[in-house]
């Protein structure tokens, strides 16, 4: 068993993993997720993808590239431009970042969503009470009294005053058909997701391709930096962002290990 493997092992709370320690991010996402399943928020599937991600973290070095610092940014604006922001939360994303989540919603003033894959009345119940834990005043995504177009019935539901009247969603770690499905509803759609050739950082608005833990506090900081600019500027910033060139970067950092 190697020195990783045996921090992973042994650790019951976070606060044992050595913040020194050369793999700490990933070890604390790791520890985040397994606490997430025995809670009942996170569901096994979610374990892969969290390996997924961790893969392609490990292949950016395991830091925000400057691109995705710039699509933080586009995203922050994007979020403070709206009329009816919505930050939506699954199970792997509770898990992470459930107070970053909610201090994201503070600051862009965005209602946050529970959305799951797996849904079942028990996680989304979970799920809306560990938010509430860490910070977060109103929950939606319990009446799921909507549905997207062109996704099967459970994966559709979501809130009518919601994600379905949303004119920015934020979509993290999300599935390629749901964010497809979001897309084509002419939503402005934001994703977070390590894997720049995944289906929904491609039909993303601002695909950001940065771990969610360092991802969220980002936006977050744009957000309060940019709290007191003007239309124009806040404008400027989305327009100036090209989503091409933010994947195109990505790839480009996983392939060759080069900026
Ligand atoms: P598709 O979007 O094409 O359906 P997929 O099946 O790989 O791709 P899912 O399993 O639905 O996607 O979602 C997991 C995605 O989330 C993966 O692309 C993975 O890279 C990403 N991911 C996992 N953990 C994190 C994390 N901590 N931060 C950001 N992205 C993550």
């Amino acid at each position: 068993m190697s020195d990783y493997d045996s921090v992973s092992a042994d650790v019951e709370t976070e606060e044992e993993i050595p913040e020194d320690h050369p793999r700490y991010q990933d070890l604390l996402t790791r520890h985040r997720i397994e606490a997430g399943v025995e809670k009942g928020i996170t569901h096994l599937q979610g374990m892969h993808a969290e390996g997924r991600g961790s893969a392609f973290d490990y292949l950016l070095g395991e830091e925000t590239i400057p691109s995705a610092d710039e699509a933080e940014r586009a995203a922050a604006a994007h979020l403070l431009l709206a009329d009816r922001p919505v930050l939506s939360i699954n199970g792997n994303v509770a898990a992470l970042v459930p107070g970053e989540m909610a201090a994201l919603a503070d600051a862009v003033d965005a209602d946050l969503e529970v959305n799951l894959f797996n849904r079942t009345p028990d996680r989304i119940e979970a799920i809306a009470e560990h938010l509430r834990e860490h910070g977060a005043d109103d929950v939606k995504g319990l009446e799921a009294d909507a549905r997207i177009p062109n996704l099967d019935h459970e994966r559709s539901k979501v809130d009518a005053d919601g994600i379905y009247a949303a004119d920015v969603v934020l979509v993290p770690l999300e599935d390629g058909d749901r964010a497809e499905a979001l897309d084509e509803m002419g939503k402005t759609e934001i994703v977070i997701d390590l894997n720049p050739l995944s289906r929904s950082p491609q039909v993303a608005d601002v695909p950001i391709v940065d771990n969610i833990i360092r991802a969220v506090p980002t936006i977050t900081e744009h957000a309060r930096d940019l709290a007191d600019a003007d239309e124009a500027t806040l404008r400027a910033i989305v327009e100036d962002f090209d989503r091409e060139r933010a994947l195109e970067a990505a790839e480009e950092r996983i392939r060759s290990g080069e900026l």
